[in-house]
C-alpha cells in the first residue's frame, strides 16, 4: 500500500484537560485536491510541512522522547452507490481505548473517537478533498482502488522525565491511500526478532512496537523478501504475525488456521472479519497455536490480514535456509474469495449484510 506524504486539510485535534475532551477541528493551508495533486513533488512537500507546524504542541514529551503512544489505522471508502462509508469504526473505537488504558493513559471515549472519524472525513469531503469512485476497480477486484486512510493516534503531554502520560492529546488526520498490491510473488523470510513478549505490549496497538516491525521488515526487504513473519519470543517455534499484519495458513485438511489471540499479538479487526465470513462460508476456522514447521508442511495457501493489507497472500515462507512454496506461487483460492468478499463489502459492491459499514 502506498501512502501519499499529504495530509487532507482537516485535522481533529482533543487535549485531556480537567478530566475533559474537548473537540477541536483545525483546518491546515490547502490548495483544492486537484491543484495539489498537479504541484510538484517539493511544493506539496512544503504545503505539507506548513500543515504540521502546531506550535503550541509541546516538542519534548513522553512520545517523543520515549515512544509512549497507540495508534489506530482504519479507512473510509468510496462506495459503487455514491458516498463513503467507514469499516466497522466501532471495533477501532473500542480497540483505541483498550490500547490507551493498557497504557495508564485516561481512554478516548467511542463516541468522541466514531465522531472525530467521521466529521474529519466529511468535513475534508466537503472542501473537496475525497477519492472518486471508478468502476475500474472492480475488474481487478479493488487491488488498484483508493480510499481515505484514518489515522487516529496519541500524542502525549511535554515532560522529560520517563513517566506516564496522564493529559494526554488524541489527534486524528486523514491522508489519501491506494492500496497497491504487486501481482507478482510475494515471498516472506521468517525473521530472527522478536517483536513482542508474554506481559508486554504486543497486545496493544502502541508506536513503541513498531520499531521492531520496521527493522525486521527493512531486513527482509534487503534480503530480497517481500515481509517478514515472527515466531513467538518463548520457544521460537510457533507463528505470530506479520510484520504489521496478522496470518492465516490454509490447511491441506480443508482448515484455515490463524494464531490464537493472546498477549503477543494484535487482535486485528480484519482478522476477527475474515474468521466470520469464512465461518459463513462452511469453511472450519480454527485459532490456535501453529508451528512453523506444520505451516511449512501444511498449508496449501498462507496469507495476512490488515486494514492496509486487505487479505495479501504470502506465495512463500523461507525459514533456516528451508523454503515451502504456496499454492505453487499463485494466489491461492480460498485467498481470492476472501479477498473479494472483504473487498466486494467494503466498496460497497456485494450487500452488507452484517452492518459493518458506517456510512459518512
Ligand atoms: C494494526 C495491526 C494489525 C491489523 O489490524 P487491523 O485491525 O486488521 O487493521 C495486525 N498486527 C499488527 C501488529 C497491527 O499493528
Amino acid at each position: 500500500m502506498a501512502f501519499a506524504l499529504n495530509t487532507y486539510p482537516i485535522t481533529y485535534r482533543s487535549k485531556f484537560t480537567d478530566g475533559k475532551w474537548p473537540q477541536e477541528y483545525l483546518e491546515k493551508p490547502h490548495k483544492t485536491q486537484e491543484e495539489e495533486a498537479a504541484m510538484s513533488e517539493d511544493a506539496r512537500a512544503k504545503l505539507e510541512n506548513s500543515r504540521n507546524h502546531y506550535e503550541d504542541m509541546p516538542l519534548v514529551n513522553y512520545t517523543s522522547q520515549y515512544g509512549l503512544a497507540c495508534f489506530e489505522g482504519l479507512k473510509a471508502l468510496p462506495q459503487k452507490n455514491g458516498g463513503l462509508a467507514i469499516f466497522r469504526p466501532d471495533k477501532n473505537a473500542a480497540r483505541f481505548a483498550r490500547s490507551m488504558e493498557g497504557l495508564k493513559m485516561p481512554p478516548f471515549p467511542d463516541k468522541l473517537f466514531m465522531e472525530a472519524c467521521i466529521e474529519t472525513v466529511k468535513r475534508n469531503a466537503a472542501l473537496g478533498f475525497y477519492p472518486h469512485y471508478e468502476s475500474a476497480w472492480e475488474k481487478d477486484s479493488y487491488m488498484t482502488a483508493n480510499s481515505v486512510y484514518i489515522r487516529p493516534f496519541t500524542i502525549a503531554e511535554g515532560g522529560i522525565g520517563v513517566n506516564l502520560s496522564s493529559e494526554p492529546y488524541v489527534m486524528v488526520i486523514n491522508t489519501p491511500v491506494s492500496s497497491y498490491f504487486s501481482s507478482g510473488r510475494s515471498d516472506a523470510i521468517v525473521s530472527d526478532k522478536v517483536r513482542a513478549m508474554p506481559n508486554g505490549t504486543g497486545w496493544i496497538k502502541a508506536c513503541s512496537n513498531y520499531v521492531i516491525s520496521a527493522l525486521a521488515k527493512s531486513q527482509a526487504l534487503k534480503d530480497g523478501y517481500m515481509e517478514c513473519v515472527f515466531l513467538d519470543g518463548t520457544n521460537r517455534k510457533y507463528i505470530e504475525e506479520g510484520s504489521s499484519c496478522n496470518i492465516f495458513f490454509y490447511l491441506k485438511s480443508g482448515e484455515l488456521v490463524t494464531p490464537e489471540l493472546g498477549d503477543t499479538i494484535l487482535p486485528g479487526i480484519t482478522r476477527e472479519s475474515i474468521i466470520e465470513l469464512a465461518r459463513d462460508k462452511g469453511i472450519k476456522v480454527q485459532e490456535r497455536k501453529i508451528s512453523i514447521d506444520e505451516a511449512m508442511e501444511e498449508a496449501k495457501e498462507c496469507f495476512v490480514s490488515g486494514t492496509a493489507a486487505g487479505a495479501t497472500p504470502l506465495t512463500s515462507l523461507t525459514y533456516q535456509g528451508k523454503k515451502a512454496v504456496f499454492n505453487d506461487g499463485n494466489t491461492g483460492e480460498l485467498t481470492i474469495e476472501i479477498r473479494d468478499t472483504i473487498k466486494g463489502i467494503q466498496y460497497g459492491k456485494l450487500p452488507d449484510t452484517k452492518g459493518w459499514m458506517v456510512k459518512v
